[in-house]
């Protein structure tokens, strides 16, 4: 009954036998190999970017930290949202690789930034003179860490607002395949035909090992963000092994597949909590991540019986029984059928 995370998961073994397969002979450091040309070319392709700049690197927040970085100064602000992964779990890598950019937060819905709080905050009115700094780029979530999901149309109206304004936008698709699973739009649809100009795209989560990417689709900034990523420390010397991870993983659509199957489990293991009364969803998941609120008491007996999930807003273990608190239930491609089984048998005979 593991939900605590997607990165709780095993690598799928077609992502192992390419790592076991590229593990032969020799090969040119640093990206001058051979799998690492093919799997840029992989990226590009999935992506319908034939001119796109492909960055292969080993974590998540690297790719975000990096990207923002090669879109924003130091003396202006990224904007994004209060739960964004950017603003509350990269111990402020983006402010650090953007030597000093400021992050702020934008009202949501849902979890989804608010077009007019973003139209607002870029108000040209707002900036009189250097005392008020200078807005430098837009970062997004698809999915949203909250679990919920932007259409192509949404991402496509909140970039609107921010190339009006001057900004570039980033996508931070940790979760991408999922969101994609979920809407059926192709990843060039879900993101530079919406206007999105860097994106960190997502691998570990999903059945990598560790493999990210950075696509920046205007490749004009490609050199600024190879710079930038040797000098971090990010730029693996054994590359192969990154570019085996994600040929694997686009291959055949092998990546849509483990995320329709994440997608699946989320929706039977919702179906299954909307049965039962003490428990509440939400917001409504739209791809593998979902917030259930129920009591207290109800966490300690399920967390007894061997459930592992993260709780997000209290102590589950001292305070009022009857307190609800959330818990963020997380499934992957590796989730058996039968953890989401036996999660809601638990549950059904804790609450009988
Ligand atoms: C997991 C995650 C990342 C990347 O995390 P790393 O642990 O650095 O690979 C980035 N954004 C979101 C929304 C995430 O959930």
């Amino acid at each position: 009954m593991f939900f605590a995370s997607d990165n709780g998961g095993p690598v799928h073994p077609a992502i192992m036998e390419a790592l076991a397969a590229a593990n032969e002979g020799d090969a040119m450091a640093y990206g001058d190999d051979a799998l690492t040309a093919r799997a840029i070319e992989a990226l590009r392709a999935a992506f319908e970017a034939p001119d796109a700049a492909v960055f292969l690197l080993p974590s998540g927040t690297a790719a975000n930290a990096l990207a923002l970085a090669t879109l924003a100064q130091p003396f202006q602000t990224i904007y994004a949202t209060a739960d964004a992964h950017v603003i509350n779990h990269e111990c402020n890598a983006p402010e650090f690789y953007t030597g000093g950019a400021k992050l702020t937060a934008i009202a949501t819905d849902a979890g989804k930034m608010r077009p007019d709080a973003l139209a607002e905050a870029l108000d040209p009115a707002r900036f009189h003179s250097e005392h008020d700094g200078a807005p430098g780029a837009l970062s997004l979530t698809n999915l949203t860490e909250l679990g919920t999901l932007y259409s192509p149309g949404e991402i496509a109206t909140l970039t609107g607002i921010a190339h009006a304004a001057g900004l570039p936008v980033h996508l931070d698709g940790a979760r991408l395949a999922n969101a994609l699973a979920a809407t059926g739009a192709s990843p060039a649809e879900m993101t530079w035909k919406a206007g999105i100009d860097a994106l960190s795209f997502g691998a570990t989560k999903n059945g990598a090992m560790g493999a990210e990417a950075v696509i920046l689709f205007d490749p004009a900034r490609a050199r600024e963000l190879a710079l930038r990523r040797m000098r971090a420390g990010q730029l693996l010397s054994k590359h192969r092994y990154l570019a085996a991870q994600i040929l694997a993983y686009l291959q055949d659509g092998l990546w849509l597949d483990l995320a329709r199957t994440a997608n699946l489990r989320t929706a039977t293991l919702a179906n299954g909590l909307g049965n039962i009364p003490e428990v509440e969803i939400t917001p409504a998941p739209a791809g593998n991540i979902l917030f259930a609120r129920f009591p207290r008491a109800l966490h300690q007996r399920l967390l007894a019986a061997g459930a592992e999930y993260h709780v997000m807003d209290g102590n589950p273990t001292a305070g009022a029984p009857e307190e609800p608190l959330t818990a963020r239930l997380v499934c992957t491609w590796s989730t058996p059928q039968e953890s989401v089984d036996r999660f809601l048998q638990t549950l059904r005979r804790l609450t009988a």
